[in-house]
């Protein structure tokens, strides 16, 4: 079996041009682009180049993105601050804030995140907006969830009544994407299982999965052997590796040997990256017309 290809660019792009449209229809009727602040700390190469794509993307289809970089030694005092700086519009509007992760260790990065306001919090990771989706009334779902579950409405994959296992339990990921996988509606309806580092045999739990996501950040960790044939692979993954002299990205999930035996797979890169940057502007779009409408 070689697996249907679920390719994150195309989907991408496809909603690339909606937004466009719908931000012209935002600058028409509010006289100014959407919004959006990009908090990016210190020198890590692939937070800058993450960074980088967003405002790029956001450029795309007219929303203005700033990046305030910051230094390094930043204390979380001093981070709190001026996202809450930022919150408060003294830097202009700022209708979505993004604060880059990961943040240096001697930054609290939780209370850093609990500092953006709750309306302005566009990769939904604020303990309200993480509340709202776990009672099945979402306002920012964070956007690399939301990511996957648009890559399975499009590719038309039925979920409800199926079996999904997630591997991965960060608050981010896995955790948000059980919710959607698991609540009501398109997308939705699934049997969810949520492995993490302690699940024992990762196999027994994979081999039973309808649709299997990797959201661990171990190079090829979801071997053939771990899929069933036919099913779903969503690779959330994404890790730099040195092979054969030189420096690559590669998933979680183990691509050429896994699209042997799934029916459908997301490659790395070009599967779920840019679905999450997609996602980041939808949000930042809604956050801005629920402004306008406040
Ligand atoms: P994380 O480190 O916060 O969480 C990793 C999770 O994997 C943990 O819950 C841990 O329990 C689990 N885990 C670790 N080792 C395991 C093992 N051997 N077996 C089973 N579970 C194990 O990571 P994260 O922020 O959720 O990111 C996961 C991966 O997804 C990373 O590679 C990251 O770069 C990538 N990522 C990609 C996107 C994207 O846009 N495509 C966005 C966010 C994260």
């Amino acid at each position: 079996m070689t697996a249907r290809r679920l390719d994150g660019r195309e989907l991408a792009s496809r909603i690339e041009v909606d937004l466009a449209g719908r931000v012209a229809g935002f600058v028409r009727s509010a006289g100014r682009p959407p919004r959006l602040v990009v908090v990016l700390v210190g020198d890590v190469a692939a937070s800058a180049s993450y960074v980088k794509s967003k405002a790029a993307a956001a450029g795309r289809v007219g929303i203005d993105a700033e990046v305030i970089p910051v230094s390094a030694s930043v204390t979380t005092a001093q981070l709190v601050n001026l996202v809450a700086a930022i919150g408060r519009d003294e830097q202009g509007p700022a209708d979505g804030i993004l604060v880059q992760l990961p943040l240096p260790d001697q930054v609290n990065a939780v209370a850093v995140l609990d500092a953006v306001p709750p309306a302005q919090d566009v990769d939904g990771f604020h303990p309200e907006n993480a509340g709202l989706l776990s009672q099945g009334r979402p306002r920012f779902i964070p956007c690399t969830a939301a990511g996957v579950q648009r890559m399975l409405i499009d590719a038309e994959i039925e979920t409800a009544g199926r079996h999904a296992v997630i591997v991965g339990r960060s608050d981010i990921v896995g955790k948000p994407l059980a919710l959607l996988l698991a609540g009501r509606g398109p997308g939705g309806d699934a049997t969810v299982t949520l492995c993490h580092s302690r699940s024992g045999d990762l196999a027994t739990w994979t081999r039973q999965a309808d649709i299997l996501v990797a959201a661990v950040g171990r190079p090829r960790l979801i071997t053939a052997d771990m899929v069933k044939p036919g099913a779903v692979v969503i690779d959330v993954g994404i890790n730099r590796i040195e092979e054969q002299g030189r420096s690559r990205l590669v998933g979680d999930v183990d691509h050429d040997a896994v699209a042997d035996v799934a029916g459908a797979l997301s490659p790395v890169p070009g599967g779920v990256g840019p679905l999450t940057v997609a996602m980041l502007l939808e949000n930042t779009l809604q956050a801005a017309l629920a402004r306008k409408s406040r």
